[in-house]
């Protein structure tokens, strides 16, 4: 690994900046974003400059990123090669529309086909429209190649789902919160618990056309599916003759210490769903992959996107799709996350109820009758570390994979610090 930390001091067991020393996170100035809608409720901290695993606010504090933009940064902040990258496209050509072809497209999509032994590729920009364009791509194959009939086709999904925020994504999820308002619905979906082949079983007809997974659940809080679901659900798949789809837009490239998450079970979809971190978290780029018997449902008119395979998210994911072909960071998040669990799970019994996780991503279950998870997520980020809740007592971890062991082991410590605090 060639990208070095940018704070030496870390190496010597010191604190970034010493936690007394440390300028209490300052609430950002409201004032200033007096226009921003009201969709998240961000961690008051203005963020200003990035390197690797390390973020600074306006204030000149600095924070070590253990959410990574939800795993869109697994190559760290402004990575070097991928900078460089963009630059170099940056000078030459950004946008041509799919009205005319680029020269970063065709040698993007080959190179992700590759890795995914695939035949073809769909370029998208963020994973919602990836996950739509499988859901069409599904529908499609049902309705050309076998035979559903008209407006029958059904997907089966999984309950605490999370594939995006469009209106028909958010019509199959099982969260309250995220349909709430937003009704009426698409039809055609079907939800049956995580984790349990039997329930597919039961929901497959003649009219199913895909079941959509996400091989380890992220938004729900890195749930981790029993040994053997993945395998259960190809063969599933293979017997009804639907499509598998593996939503890998949070859990793909190198986050689980694999390729993908699929690859721990040795199983490949039918689709795989891409998004994230396939754009060096620069440009967005998201991407469906698949064989040509099922990609070659889309013709000319039926499916698109303004930006999709713009030249320059292109560069910089054929520089991500170099560094995943490497293997270092598939290692990195699998040595890593090993520790990183490891040391999260002596937690256990001390605030901590469970820790799931798998490579370089963990979830943590804070006990009912302690503080919420955004109450660490809050103390967090006065010792310096950024992170971020996912339910009301789950705390999920995704670092840099560029981070390294003794940053992690310092996160550790504040983890475990500010988990002791919480129960005084
Ligand atoms: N699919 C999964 C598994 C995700 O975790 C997410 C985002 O967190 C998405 C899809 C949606 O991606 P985006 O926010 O880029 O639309």
């Amino acid at each position: 690994m060639t990208f070095a930390p940018p704070d030496p001091s870390i190496l010597n067991g010191e604190h970034a900046v010493p936690l007394a020393a440390r300028p209490a996170p300052v609430e950002p100035q409201r004032d200033s974003d007096v226009a921003v809608a009201h969709n998240y409720h961000p961690l008051p901290v203005r963020i200003v400059t990035g390197e690797g695993a390390w973020v600074t606010d306006e204030n000149g504090a600095r924070y070590l990123d253990l959410l990574s933009a939800y795993s869109a940064l697994n190559f760290g902040h402004r990575h070097p090669r991928l900078v460089a990258a963009a630059h170099r496209q940056l000078d030459r050509l950004t946008l041509t529309s799919r009205a005319f072809t680029n020269d970063q497209l065709g040698p993007f999509s080959e190179s992700l086909a590759r890795l995914c032994g695939k035949e073809a590729v769909l370029t998208m920009n963020t994973g919602a429209e990836a996950v739509e364009t499988a859901i069409k791509t599904a529908r499609r194959w049902g309705y050309f190649r076998k035979g559903v009939a008209p407006d029958q086709a059904v997907i089966v999904t999984f309950n605490g789902n999370f594939h995006g925020r469009t209106t028909t994504i958010v019509g199959f999820s099982t969260d309250p919160d995220a349909r709430e308002g937003f009704g009426p619905f698409t039809p055609g979906f079907v939800s049956v618990p995580y984790g349990d082949l039997d329930a597919v079983r039961a929901v497959l007809t003649n009219s199913t056309v895909g079941v959509l997974v996400e091989p380890i659940q992220g938004e729900a809080g890195v749930v981790v599916p029993p040994e053997g679901f993945l395998r259960g659900l190809r063969q599933l798949c293979d017997e009804a003759g639907v499509l598998m789809m593996a939503d890998e837009v949070q859990s793909g490239l190198c986050r689980t210490g694999k390729t993908f998450a699929c690859d721990h079970e040795g199983v490949r979809p039918d689709i795989y769903i891409l998004g994230k971190a396939l754009s060096g978290g620069i440009m967005p780029l998201s991407a469906i992959v698949a064989d040509w018997s099922v990609l070659d449902v889309l013709t000319p008119g039926s499916h698109g996107s303004t930006f999709g395979g713009n030249p320059l998210a292109c560069a910089v994911g054929r520089e991500v799709l170099a560094m995943v072909e490497t293997g270092e960071f598939q290692a990195r998040a699998a040595e890593l996350g090993t520790f990183f669990i490891g040391q999260l799970r002596e937690l256990v019994g001390h605030g901590v109820q469970a820790v799931r996780g798998r490579g370089l991503w963990a979830g943590l279950d804070l006990d009912a009758d302690g503080p919420s998870g955004r109450a660490l997520c809050e103390a967090l980020l006065e010792r310096g570390i950024l992170a971020k809740d996912c339910h009301d007592h789950t705390v999920r971890f995704a670092p840099p994979i560029v981070i390294d062991r003794f940053e992690l082991a310092w996160a550790t410590e504040q983890i475990a610090a500010a988990v002791a605090a919480g129960r005084r």
